[in-house]
């Protein structure tokens, strides 16, 4: 099918890189929200950092000076969960290598916390790892549990040094248990499938707009949306020339898109 703005009745928008860069909003970024609303376009602000909450993210971006609502914002670890109770009976144990905002995403959906007799082990960053957790979570998966990742990413950049995620973890527990698991982030289709069916839109009436090629422009093509890459943040203009993966649109930056935007509607 052609891409074509004004099929989009949902967004699903990347957050570093797209609506804002370290602490601060990147410009456009409180515009696209108004911009949505009036156009009546649902969207979801969605981050494959499962060591925030939903509440985490939303005050983040109110402080600067973006106001989205709970429901607007989705998590890995939220979208881990939400698998979780579609797929796992109710109450099913689980394993946690994560950070509190995980465990109280399962704890919400109703899960119980267990060790080596968990059904299902959950991995995502986790900065206090241990040993024994490494360890359980193998024992665990060897009898049986189901393996699953929040996100893929190996590795994610702090101010001047790139630091080990919540991949290298999975990694680890991977080579130990000798079993792959289901990942939920990005650019896996399972972060998005979730987030669109819980807004009950079609692939194909839907967007996702990023900055990063592999992850949000790759994981939307997969499941068949439309794409959107915009320049603010890790892509540069090399790259994106030279890259097998092409997005539908490219702008430079939020402006850009909303006003390509407006004049289709
Ligand atoms: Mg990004």
């Amino acid at each position: 099918m052609r891409a074509d703005l004004t099929r989009i009745k949902a967004l699903l928008i990347d957050m570093d890189g797209v609506l804002y860069r370290g602490n601060m909003a990147l410009p456009g970024a409180a515009d696209l929200f108004s911009f949505l609303d009036d156009a009546n376009i649902q969207y979801q602000a969605i981050t494959n950092n499962a060591t925030v909450d939903q509440q985490m993210v939303v005050e983040k971006l109110r402080r600067m000076g973006i106001d989205l609502t709970l429901e607007h914002v989705m998590t890995s670890g939220a979208a881990t969960a939400a698998y979780l109770a579609e797929h796992a009976p109710a109450g099913a144990r689980v394993f946690v290598v994560g950070e509190d905002s995980l465990v109280r995403e399962m704890q919400r959906r109703g899960f119980t916390m267990a060790g080596t007799d968990a059904q299902y082990v959950v991995a995502g960053l986790d900065r206090t790892i241990t040993f024994d957790k490494l360890k359980t979570a193998t024992i665990a998966i060897r009898h049986g549990a189901q393996f699953i990742a929040t996100n893929p990413d190996m590795t994610f950049p702090l101010e001047d040094e790139i630091v080990p995620g919540a991949g290298s973890i999975v990694a680890a527990i991977q080579a130990a248990s000798d079993q792959a698991p289901l990942v939920i982030g990005k650019p896996e289709p399972a972060i998005f499938s979730q987030t669109l069916s819980a807004m009950g839109v079609a692939p194909d009436c839907a967007a996702s707009l990023g900055d990063r090629l592999e992850t949000d422009i790759l994981g939307g093509q997969r499941l068949g949306m439309q794409t959107i890459l915009l320049m603010t943040g890790v892509t540069t203009p090399q790259e994106a020339a030279a890259s097998p993966i092409k997005p539908d649109f490219t702008f430079d930056d939020i402006p850009a898109l909303l006003r390509e935007w407006r004049k289709c509607l």
